[in-house]
């Protein structure tokens, strides 16, 4: 099978998490994707390098306002008084389920579209997230061309992921950005989710 990988997760290294209101070093690490690339090689599936299929696919799944937040959030870091140099963390959830206005200040729009303390953005989250899209789509672009399967290897991980709000490790949804892609050829798509949580932003 082909298995599409891109290396740019591997600059992106998140430190900051907090389970059960302990500070934890996350346990989201380059690791997780060498590891699978390690075993691809080892069983001889083809390792394609991915392509870049320009900013189409993952704005046909998140919000203009989200990926733009996304994608400069980190420089834009230094703004706040006292801010971390390291990652972007929430300190407040102004979303929290209920409607509330767009927040106009750095630090409410942080709390607004990082769900969770499990999506520190750091200098190159955005570079990683949009690496890892880019081998959801390109896997969708090999079957809609014919192969009967292929691999994505995406990392930062995806599927919980929402429409405006990075969740649980996952910035920029994959799943969905491939099924989306997907869906330029075919009337129906379905996503099988093995994770517990199953629909969770996908
Ligand atoms: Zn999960």
């Amino acid at each position: 099978m082909k298995v599409i990988y891109s290396e740019s997760h591997l600059g992106h290294d998140p430190q900051f998490f907090v389970v059960r209101g302990q500070i934890r070093w996350s346990n989201e690490q380059p690791e997780h994707a060498t590891t699978l690339l390690k075993a691809a090689e080892r069983d001889r599936h083809a390792v394609v390098p991915v392509g870049d299929f320009g900013a189409a696919p993952r704005a046909a799944v998140h919000s203009a306002r989200y990926l733009h937040f996304l994608e400069t959030v980190f420089d834009r870091w230094s703004e706040p008084d006292d801010a971390s140099s390291d990652e972007v963390v929430p300190n407040i959830h102004p979303f929290s389920g209920e409607p509330c206005t767009y927040p106009e200040h750095l630090v409410g729009q942080v709390g607004f579209h990082l769900g969770d303390m499990a999506c520190a953005v750091g200098l190159a989250t955005w570079e990683a997230a949009t690496g890892a899209a880019y081998c959801a789509t390109h896997a969708a672009e090999l079957v809609m061309a014919g192969e009967r399967a292929a691999y994505a290897l995406c990392r930062p991980p995806g599927h919980h992921g929402y429409v405006e709000r990075a969740n649980s490790f996952c910035y920029l949804n994959n799943t969905a950005t491939a099924a989306q892609h997907l869906r330029r050829q075919h009337a129906r798509v379905a996503v099988l989710d093995i994770d517990v949580h199953h629909g969770n932003g996908t």
